[in-house]
Formats: structure tokens, sequence, C-alpha cells
């Protein structure tokens, strides 16, 4: 039996970030399924302002500006006519949010590691995962079907929503599944939508989001189509941006529509003693109409990266607990994120109930 001192399991964002924040001489093997580069679409494009730190800190923050799209704030119509605006300036650091396809962001963070003297061992799957106490055993399988048993002083589950480490290590994820049909794809837009916004068209029975992948009119498409509607999936999408556009708006896919159902959930813990770690979607999932999924698994990977590095060098198990502690926190921030999902809702668009908090109206009038 091979013996590993910190086995990662996925290489998105958690894992990779994770990875490069470790301390150099801190013995690290890093496996994935397959990197999401490969994905016909994107999925995480927002970096929220407080993100840009991490990215600094992980080396890639020049690369990310030289390639993002500035996002100054949200637009939100509601059947069709233009509601209100939320700005996403943060007064803190003084920035306003990104916009940079996830599989780039992935992949400027697998170079820099690179660079950094560390790889990921790609094609490479957890299969099975018994804690024993003082260790925990893993089972690997190659992408050759040859399968290895690993004897691992500790295991950060970084394997995304569906994660093996915390089914395996039979951690609890309890939430909710939403019902509508969520899509995803890659679009050309032409029309008159205002450069450097989200848009967030809300409309009673389907909702359409747009991001900017680029300024040459590449976007992010996403949402939820309309129920009980006949016909391919993108004679459905063409109606419902017809829809939402009111003639105004050219959308023309670039990938194939893909449908998935969304869910909002968090682990019971995140993490079994000093052996088993979760970070990032593995701990926690909800609607990405909030923009946080990959923000906070960069800052689960870089928090947990510091628990490490300070255990490695004083031995305090301390570290370690503050690691679930300061991750609660985040859980509580969660819940709000997820809350959210409801407050873009039509019923509160309509009624005017959403933007409750000062800061957001505030928000709304520097626009
Ligand atoms: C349509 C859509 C839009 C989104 N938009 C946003 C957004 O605007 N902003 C935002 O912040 N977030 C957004 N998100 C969420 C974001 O994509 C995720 O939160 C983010 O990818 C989580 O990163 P992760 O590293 O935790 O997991 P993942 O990115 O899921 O990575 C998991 C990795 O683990 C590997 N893996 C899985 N199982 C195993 C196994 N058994 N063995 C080995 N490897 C394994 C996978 O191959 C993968 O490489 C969106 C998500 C979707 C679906």
């Amino acid at each position: 039996m091979q013996k590993k001192d910190l086995l990662i399991v996925g290489a998105g964002p958690a894992g990779l970030s994770l990875s490069s924040a470790l301390m150099p001489d801190m013995a690290v093997t890093c496996i994935s399924e397959r990197p999401s580069q490969k994905a016909s679409h994107s999925r995480a494009t927002g970096i929220q302002p407080r993100t840009l730190e991490l990215l600094h800190s992980s080396g890639i923050l020049d690369a990310v500006r030289r390639e993002a799209v500035t996002l100054r704030g949200n637009i939100i119509y509601l059947d069709g006519e233009r509601l209100r605006a939320l700005s996403f300036f943060d007064p803190a650091s003084g920035e306003h949010g990104l916009s940079l396809d996830q599989r780039r962001i992935e992949s400027l963070l697998a170079e820099q590691l690179e660079r950094n003297g560390r790889s990921i061992e790609w094609g490479t799957s957890l299969v099975d995962l018994e804690d024993l106490g003082h260790f925990v055993r893993a089972e690997i399988q190659r992408e050759n079907g040859s399968v290895e048993q690993w004897r691992c002083r500790r295991v950060v589950g970084c394997d995304g929503g569906r994660s093996a480490v915390r089914k395996l290590a039979k951690i609890e994820f309890p939430g909710h599944t939403y019902e509508e049909r969520s899509f995803v794809l890659d679009v050309l837009v032409q029309g008159a939508l205002e450069p450097g916004y989200m848009h967030f068209f809300v409309g009673k029975e389907s909702r359409l989001v747009l991001v900017p992948l680029n300024d040459r009119g590449t976007f992010k498409a996403s949402g939820a189509l309309p129920p009980g509607k006949t016909g391919t999936l993108e004679q459905q999408f063409r109606e419902m941006v017809a829809l939402h556009g009111r003639g105004r708006l050219s959308v023309e896919p670039l990938t194939p529509l893909t449908t998935y159902v969304m869910h909002a959930r968090l682990a019971d813990t995140f993490r079994i003693e000093d052996r088993i770690f979760l970070c990032g979607d593995a701990a926690h999932i909800f609607p990405p109409n909030g923009g946080q999924g990959m923000n906070l698994a960069l800052e689960d990977a870089h928090d947990l990266a510091t628990a490490l590095n300070l255990f490695a060098q004083s031995k305090e198990r301390r570290h370690l607990e503050a690691y679930s502690e300061r991750r609660e926190e985040a859980r509580r921030a969660l819940e709000s994120v997820c809350a959210a999902k409801d407050r873009y809702s039509y019923e509160s668009l309509l009624s005017g109930v959403n933007f409750a908090t000062e800061q957001e109206r505030i928000r709304q009038e520097e626009l």
C-alpha cells in the first residue's frame, strides 16, 4: 500500500488553489478525474471583489485582470422592461467585480501550480475511502482501469457537488432541490445591451441571465426554461429569448444547451477529526444566481491551506479546528445567498420586496 501524507481529490478551483497555497515543502498528491476545460460551456464567470486578493496570492491576478471583463453591476428586467440596476462596486476594496470563464481561471491556476513545481494526476479517480482512525484508506482508479490502495494521513475532498469523499465519509448533505429546468450555454449576443453589466431577465415562467465573457459579444447564458413546453431545447430557448428581449435582442448559441438541476445544500460538517476535510462545492452548493460558488471554493481553499500550513509548523490542532469554525460563518452567509434566489423571483420583483437591505438601496443609488 502506497503511503501519502496529504491527498487532494479534485482539481477544480478549490483543489487547484489549495494545492498552490500549501507550503512548498509539504508532500501533496492531487488527483482529478478530468479538467473542466473539457466542458463545452462555461460555469462560473463572476469574480467578486473580495476574491481578487486570493487570486493575487495564487499568483494569477495580473493574468486574470488582463483577460477579464469588468463587471460594473447587474441590470434587472421584469417582463422585458428594465426595472433597476445594482452596482457591483465594493467600497472596501475600491473594486468592481470581474468576469472570466472558470475554465480559463482553472488553466491559469494549473499553469501557475506547475511553475511552482506541483502537478495534478489527471485521469485518476477516488473510488473508495475508509476512515480507519489513525489513517484513511483510499482506493484509486487510473484511466487504464488499474486500481491502487493508498494509505493517507489526510484526505481533502475538493471533488465538487457530487463529492465521492463526502459520500464515502458518510457526511450528510441536507438541503433543497429546485424543480425548475435550469440551463446553461455560451451565446453570441447582438443587441442594445449596456456593456460591462450582467443582464438578468425575469418573467413569470422563465429567467434568462446573460453574463459577458469578453468584449466581443460572447456571453454565458443561464437561467430557467419555462415549464411544459414542447419542441427542441434550442427552440424553447429561442422563444424565451424573444419573449424577454421583446425583439430587441439577437442571441446565437455557440455551444449546445445543457440542462441541470439546481440545489441548495450544506454539508453537516467540513471536517472529520484531522483526517478528512471538505472544500468548495463538496461542502456547499447553491443556486448560481448569487455568483458565489467558485468564489467560496477559492475562499475555502485558502482558509484550509492556512490551517494546514500553521498546523504543519506548530502541530497545534486548534488551527484545523479553526477551519471548521470559520467556514461555519461562511455557511451562515451562504444561507442569505440561497435566500437571494427567492428575492429575485418574479413575485418578489413585482411586489418590490427585493433589495430590502440598506446596503443594496445605497448601491442602487450609486448607479
Ligand atoms: C451553470 C453554472 C453557473 C455558475 N456560475 C457561477 C458564477 O457566476 N460564480 C461563481 O462563483 N460560481 C458559479 N457556479 C458555481 C461554480 O462553478 C462552482 O461553485 C465551482 O466550480 C466549485 O469549484 P470546486 O473546485 O469546489 O468543484 P468543481 O469545479 O466541481 O471541481 C471538482 C473536480 O473534482 C473532480 N472529481 C470529481 N469527482 C472525483 C473523484 N471521485 N475522483 C477524482 N476527481 C474527482 C472533477 O473532475 C473536477 O475536476 C456556477 C455553476 C454552474 C453549474
